[in-house]
């Protein structure tokens, strides 16, 4: 079993398997980085595979995969079979953009993947575009589409923004309630890669838009889920909210991060991270579960994304996967 040095168990693991991306969304990647991480430092899947077996055999019983857009890296599909075969009951989700879903979804349920986590911040296909910088709209819903018609369990993430899309949350939540999935509006959080020019909207005030709409219960987080749950009284549908800048989520946080070229992250907004690339690369499984443990031993207690020292972190959300 994996416990950290606060003695919290760590059983999820999140794999970025590239930081490349199609889009480029304000509050993310809005340019294309200076420089991509060359081709011949990235883990190829056999040498994830290696580091995914020792977290398996440790005790990690949950494995997202994500980016960047995970969907762009060649033979995805094969990744999660990998996976699959090795832990048929493990947890394997995966994040998208969705672009490309409406391709892949069939492959990627036939290898074995569940679960999809699907980032949709406005149904206007102007704003859409202005978010993504891309026109993207009718792609992303036809993945979606495709994703339910699969029967893949599907999550929506949006991230409201002032100006942007705020006015389109009751609209999100109304598409998603229609189609039986859940809604998750994750609060902005700053970071020095995004648009310096937006800002996103406080836990505080996506619920205040609800509620001119509703009349919602607060039924509390789901195992150590940074989402909050909350009911609709009117319809009984359940709808999450992740909001970082509490941190109270930390103290049950159960999560580490694998970037593609082999950096181990225990904590989303802290630069740390040790590599396990090397090790992997030869073969050396001792040492990748000895820089496992040291990164365990040393994940911070809780993120800085506070509301009174608001600085954001410094990593790139396309690098480590959000
Ligand atoms: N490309 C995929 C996607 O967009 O779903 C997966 C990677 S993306 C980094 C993972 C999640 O992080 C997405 O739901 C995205 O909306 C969210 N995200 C990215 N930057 C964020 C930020 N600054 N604040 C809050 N959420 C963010
Ligand atoms: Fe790409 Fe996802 Fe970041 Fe948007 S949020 S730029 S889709 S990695």
């Amino acid at each position: 079993m994996l416990i950290d040095g606060y003695g919290r168990r760590v059983n999820y693991l999140r794999v970025s398997v590239t930081e490349r991306c199609n889009f480029r969304c304000q509050y993310c990647m809005p340019e294309k980085p200076f420089s991509w991480v060359p081709q011949e430092n990235l883990l190829d899947f056999n040498e994830l595979f290696k580091f995914i077996k020792i977290a398996i055999d440790e005790g990690v019983d949950k494995i997202r995969l994500t980016g960047g857009e995970p969907l762009l890296r060649a033979n995805l599909d094969e990744f999660v079979k990998m996976i699959h075969d090795y832990a048929p009951n493990i947890d394997l989700a995966i994040t998208t953009n969705g672009y490309l879903l409406s391709e892949m979804a069939k492959s990627l349920k036939d290898a074995g993947l569940k679960r999809l986590n699907i980032s949709l911040d406005s149904l206007k296909p102007a704003i859409a575009a202005q978010i993504a910088q891309k026109n993207v709209l009718g792609k992303v819903l036809d993945g979606i589409d495709r994703a339910i018609e699969l029967d893949l369990r599907v999550k929506i993430n949006m991230v409201p923004l002032k100006g942007i899309n705020d006015s389109e949350i009751l609209d999100i939540l109304e598409y998603c309630k229609d189609r039986d999935i859940q809604v998750r509006f994750i609060e902005y959080m700053e970071n020095s890669h995004a648009n310096s020019e937006i800002s996103g909207m406080h836990g505080r005030e996506i619920l205040e838009s609800i509620k001119e709409r509703y009349t919602i219960h607060r039924l509390g987080r789901e195992g150590s889920s940074p989402s909050y749950n909350y009911q609709i009284e009117e319809n009984g549908y359940i709808f999450g909210l992740i909001d970082p800048h509490k941190h109270d989520f930390c103290e049950s946080c159960n999560r580490i991060r694998l970037t593609a070229e082999g950096h181990l992250i225990p904590c989303l907004y802290f630069d740390e991270a040790q590599s396990i690339a090397e090790a992997v690369r030869n073969n050396d499984i001792d040492r990748a579960s000895a820089i496992l443990a040291e990164v365990l031993r040393d994940k911070p207690k809780e993120n800085r994304w506070s509301e009174s020292d608001n600085e954001g972190s410094n990593r790139a959300f396309y690098e480590t996967g959000g």
